[in-house]
């Protein structure tokens, strides 16, 4: 199964990502994640991300689309792969259909995670996330079992430093203008399926799970 997530910034893709990737055992591709941990690390790319991302702008597509084409490379993808924050752009959205097409491929399913604006500010400031594996948390909504600590691996959860108000208002605005265009785009490819984001964690899982369930 080869699928897209689409929805804001704080939808839940990161959250129903890790579920969906261990329930159809496909590799989760989170583009932020990626530049975080070359954030992390110091590389020349880490560095030259996070001139954007602090700022909550978009990562040029010159950096973004190689860094995907070569990720879904890797033998791991031959049997499907989840990818999350990845097209946020049409630029990028087509690029991938076009590495894709060349393989034979397409995407199965582009899935929105539908959330109105006014979830989003709660969502964001109140998440938490492990910089080891990339779990994501929130402080009121899915706290970890362990105060302050990744149930997954034990490491110490932190703040996003673009999970402050400013940085979310900067990437809200981002999104309508550049991956908004990406719901039309794959409603056209008739790929789009759409699941509302604003119930509960496993209420959204259970959705998700019943519409992939009758793709494939
Ligand atoms: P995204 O990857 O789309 O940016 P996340 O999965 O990181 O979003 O979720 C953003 C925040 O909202 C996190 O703190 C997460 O715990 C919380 N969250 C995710 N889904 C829900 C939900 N259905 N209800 C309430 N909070 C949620
Ligand atoms: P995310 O972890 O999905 O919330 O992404 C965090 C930040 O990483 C975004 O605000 C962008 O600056 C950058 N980013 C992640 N994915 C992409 C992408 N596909 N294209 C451009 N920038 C991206």
């Amino acid at each position: 199964m080869k699928i897209i997530l689409l929805g804001p910034p704080g939808a839940g893709k990161g959250t129903q990502a890790k579920s969906i990737s261990s329930k159809y055992d496909i590799p989760h591709i989170s583009t932020g994640d990626i530049f975080r941990k070359n954030i992390t690390e110091k590389t020349p790319l880490g560095v030259e991300a996070k001139r954007y991302m602090d700022n909550g702008q978009l990562v040029p597509d010159s950096l973004t689309i190689d860094l995907v084409k070569d990720r879904l490379s890797h033998e791991d993808c031959k049997g499907g792969f989840l990818l999350d924050g990845f097209p946020r752009t049409v630029n990028q959205a087509e690029a991938l259909k076009n590495f894709l097409r060349n393989n034979g491929e397409n995407i199965d399913c582009a899935l929105l995670i539908d959330v109105p604006r006014d979830f989003i500010l709660d969502r964001m400031t109140g998440r938490r996330v492990c910089p080891a594996c990339g779990a994501s948390y929130h402080i009121k909504f899915n706290p970890p079992t362990n105060e302050g600590k990744c149930d997954l691996c034990g490491q110490d959860v932190i703040q996003r430093k673009d999970d402050n108000e400013a940085t979310v208002n900067e990437r809200l605005e981002v999104y309508e203008n550049q991956t908004q265009p990406l719901i039309e785009y794959y409603e056209k490819e008739n790929l789009l399926k759409v699941v509302q984001g604003t119930k509960a964690i496993n209420e959204v899982f259970e959705s998700i799970c019943s519409i992939l369930g009758s793709i494939k």
